[in-house]
């Protein structure tokens, strides 16, 4: 056995090696030390290698995916090796027979399909990456429900779409992790990085691989895909294949996604404007997690990759909208559907387990629930356009056509499945009564069994006059009549009980007629059994003939709930249907963060709404200043999240809104150091600076919050000055500018597209009241140390910083810090001494000083009045001169 694992593991060495023995999948050396340590499971022996005992760890099958999960959590990867013949089988074949086994999966975090291993509100992407002919593509597969993209990339582009398809595992050609420039973007993804052998990679074998795999002679009709998407694609599919050990989930054809067909969010401004996750990782306090009102898996997943991916194409756009805008006039018709969406169970996860043999009885219960919901959604939508609202808009119309026909698959289901479903199939149990004559007969037949077993064990107590006496039965014995020991003889005289077994305080009998039961029991068992698999596969075969038109209409499904989901949100938080257009305008007006307003609404405090356009007239390119904690990183994420939300087909946080679509969205806020790649906070802002500067358009959205504030006051001030003029001159972006370096204003006379804005704030009894409200115009001070003192800076520090700031502000800079530095020795020896701990009465020791010295020399006791007089003039000229 040992030979045979060997043989397993020498195949798969980056594997922890799962081996089937009985109940348990076992791991034997490092696989066994590995896993122990990261499930916490103990560390055992078996057997020895020459003098060396074999450590091994093992964990039992019915339990298996609860440590597989975590495993995979922490990036292993795991192929688990089955026994693929009924041990009995092995024992036909000679005492010492191994079982038969094989290694049927590899389980990577990229391809699973359980419920227990995924997030149902998440996609979870199989990526790779190809490189041929000078060009790049990345290919994408969601295996758990067969949808399949691929998209071309530039180089600098790759870093972008990753994070934004945020894939769980990566593959790519080995020849590729060298390559210098995309060096850094393979090390934020480490973790989910597969390196595969180039030759995987070939784009020919690629081309003819899914040539196949779809039956068609040419992909053309897919799209007209390049060598470098062919080889992403390629390896994709045979990355599947691979891990599933020959059996191919159902895949959609590779849908082609173009260039510039998607917003483009870098990796900073997507992490930047937390829009999927928080800074920190967590999903609660995102954007995503503010607007997501779906109601099944499917929708949820959907919502995430819109707003993913918002569009660029502004009849598409419109097109979403019309759909979400018919829900939020339809509420009936919204509440309704979103009811019955409420019990739409996963089918696309279902289908897929079901097409790599993998699913279950429940599975074909899913699809039957989610058909008959299409039928009813169906109905519904129907109903409700006739009911005198404007007609379905297209989108609407379309998904209600893909929600399809199904009820004769519908009705076989429901006919064949029973009320109780197992997991697995093969636990039975699963098909209905009533469905099928000869497997209700053999079940009458199991169950009439088990009540004669009750008969006949009244018969033998009143014939033996054994009251005591049980029938029971094991797995090592069967059925037998089992009496304690005092009554054991009474059995013993009857010559129909033949002795099993004698334990301690019992003796055991069987019987013929108790023989003949059990094989009849055994046999009807085994024979139900048979015939519901059979059953379960004619079905799964059923489903497969039409997985093309199930997966369309859950697809249709998920588009209904993610329509009616933003209709729910647009209704709930009052947005507004935003203008979309190819124009280069931006006006918002009562615009709003939808997070910061969630947020300040749990708290019972208002959210104030605020105007912004970027318009030609009204300036491209704000700049906004105003104090510190007054709102401007608000205002700057509120107009970026519009867009970006508005482009993704939703409603918006707004009075009113109209954009000119949007090509890129570009964000420079927060500061927070890079350590892991050596970058410190300074340096992570300037390469965000430069990504904006070099890349962004006309059709560009920038926003940029305190450029230049890392570094010297005056290296920053010139660096934001610069990047200001370049923004206006050569980008010619629609952009806002939040800076504290109010010397910028000054450039409004100059740059004619430039417009000054202010946070507005109120001085009130000498405090400061925040607004939060964009006006023209410029602030005069940042209030930063007022901040200070609420934030609880020791009242000595605020009141010095008072008085450096009125010094700084007095006129010439040079002049007050040649003042200030004079100053500084002072304090430079009272940092350099600290003060001496208290003396007894309670002072505490006095700095070195002669004034101070000569005062403690006096004894004012002993002083006559003019002594005392002279002293004073003596100690006030010392103090002059110290
Ligand atoms: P700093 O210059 O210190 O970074 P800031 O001007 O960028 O400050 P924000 O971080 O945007 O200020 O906002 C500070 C706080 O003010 C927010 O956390 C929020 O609670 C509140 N706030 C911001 N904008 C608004 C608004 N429009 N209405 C109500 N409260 C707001």
């Amino acid at each position: 056995m040992l030979a045979h694992y060997r043989a397993c593991k020498e195949r798969h060495p980056d594997h922890l090696l799962f081996y089937r023995m009985g109940d348990f999948y076992e791991m034997f050396f490092e696989d066994a030390v590995q896993a122990a340590g990261a499930l916490d499971i103990t560390l055992t022996r078996r057997g020895k290698v020459g003098a060396d005992e074999v450590p091994m760890a093992g964990v039992p099958v019915k339990a298996h995916e609860a440590y597989l999960e975590r495993l995979i959590r922490k990036g292993f990867k795991v192929a688990i090796c089955e026994q693929v013949e009924d041990p009995s089988e092995a024992k036909k074949r000679g005492g010492k027979t191994l079982v038969r086994r094989e290694i049927v999966r590899l389980v990577t975090p990229g391809t699973l399909t359980e419920d227990t291993l995924l997030d149902a509100r998440r996609h979870n992407y199989l990526a790779a990456l190809a490189e041929a002919a000078g060009e790049m593509a990345l290919a994408w597969l969601d295996m758990s429900t067969g949808d399949f993209a691929v998209e071309p990339v530039a180089p600098p582009e790759v870093a972008a779409c990753l994070a934004r398809l945020d894939p769980g595992e990566l593959l790519l050609p080995d020849r590729l992790l060298q390559r210098p420039d995309l060096f850094e973007t393979f090390r934020d993804w480490k973790t989910a990085l597969t390196p595969l052998p180039s030759s995987r990679f070939d784009s020919s074998n690629a081309k003819a691989r899914l040539q196949s795999l779809y039956g068609v002679g040419t992909l053309d009709a897919f799209g007209d895909f390049g060598r470098a998407e062919h080889a992403a694609c390629g390896a994709v599919v045979d990355y599947v294949e691979l891990t599933q050990q020959g059996r191919l989930p159902r895949l959609a054809p590779p849908r082609r996604m173009s260039r510039g067909g998607s917003l483009a969010v870098d990796a900073a401004t997507r992490r930047n404007l937390e829009l999927t996750r928080t800074l920190t990782g967590e999903r609660r306090g995102s954007l995503l997690d503010a607007i997501d009102r779906t109601v099944a898996g499917a929708g949820a997943r959907l919502l995430a990759e819109w707003l993913s991916a918002p569009l660029t194409d502004a009849a598409a756009i419109n097109a979403r909208l019309d759909a979400v805008g018919w829900f939020v006039e339809g509420e009936r018709i919204r509440t309704d559907l979103r009811a019955a969406l409420r019990r739409c169970p996963d089918v696309e996860r279902a289908l897929s387990r079901l097409s790599v043999g993998r699913g279950g009885p429940r599975d074909l219960a899913a699809v039957r629930d989610a058909l008959r919901l299409a039928a009813e959604l169906r109905a519904l939508l129907e109903q409700a356009a006739d009911a005198g609202l404007a007609g379905l808009p297209d989108t609407l119309a379309a998904a209600a056509r893909d929600l399809g026909h199904h009820a004769q698959l519908v009705d076989r289901l429901s006919r064949v499945l029973g009320p109780d479903l197992p997991l697995l199939a093969r636990d039975g149990g699963f098909v209905a009564s009533g469905y099928a004559a000869e497997l209700d007969e053999l079940r009458t037949l199991r169950d009439d069994s088990r009540r004669l077993v009750a008969e006949l064990q009244g018969r033998y107590a009143r014939e033996t006059g054994v009251s005591g006496l049980k029938v029971r039965h094991n797995n090592v014995l069967g059925y037998f009549v089992e009496t304690n020991a005092a009554n054991a003889p009474k059995l013993q005289a009857d010559s129909r009980f033949i002795h099993r077994q004698t334990l301690a305080s019992a003796m055991r009998f069987g019987t013929v007629e108790l023989g003949d039961l059990e094989s009849r029991i055994a046999q009807a068992a085994d024979r139900a059994m048979a015939l519901e698999l059979e059953l379960f596969e004619t079905l799964v075969k059923d489903v497969e003939a039409r997985a093309d038109e199930i997966a369309r209409a859950a697809g249709a499904l998920a588009r209904l709930d993610v329509a009616a989901a933003l209709g729910e949100l647009a209704v709930e938080q009052n947005h507004v249907r935003p203008r979309i257009d190819d124009g280069l305008g931006f006006r918002i007006v009562g615009g709003r963060h939808p997070v910061v307003e969630a947020a300040l609404t749990r708290e019972g405090k208002p959210f104030v709404a605020n105007d912004c356009a970027l318009g030609e007239d009204a300036g491209r390119l704000w700049l906004v200043t105003g104090p510190n904690m007054a709102g401007k990183s608000t205002f700057l994420r509120q107009n970026a999240l519009i867009a970006l939300m508005a482009q993704m087909g939703a409603f918006v946080p707004a009075a009113e809104a109209e954009i000119g679509v949007v090509d890129r969205l570009f964000s420079r806020v927060g500061a927070a150091d890079d350590l892991a790649r050596g970058r410190s906070t300074f340096m992570v802002e300037m390469v965000e600076a430069a990504a904006i500067l070099n890349q962004a358009t006309e059709r560009s959205l920038v926003i940029l919050d305190e450029i230049g504030r890392g570094t010297a006051t005056f290296d920053g001030l010139s660096i934001a000055w610069a990047c200001v003029e370049h923004l206006h001159e050569a980008n010619r972006c629609r952009a806002l500018f939040a800076t504290h370096y109010h010397e910028l204003t000054s450039l409004a006379g100059r740059l004619p597209r430039l417009a000054l804005r202010t946070m507005r704030v109120k001085e009130w009894q000498g405090d400061v009241v925040f607004l939060h409200e964009v006006a023209e115009g410029a602030a005069d001070r940042s209030y930063g140390i007022h901040v200070g003192r609420l934030a609880g800076l020791p009242a000595a520090v605020v009141a010095r910083a008072e008085e450096v700031l009125k010094l700084l502000e007095s006129g010439d800079q040079g002049n007050a810090v040649a003042r200030l530095a004079e100053d500084l020795p002072l304090f430079a020896a009272a940092r350099k001494a600290p003060p001496k701990p208290a003396q007894p009465d309670g002072f505490a020791e006095p700095a070195a000083s002669p004034a101070l010295d000569a005062l403690a020399a006096l004894n004012p006791d002993e002083l006559t009045p003019r002594a005392a007089l002279d002293a004073l003039y003596r100690l006030k000229e010392l103090a002059g001169r110290s």
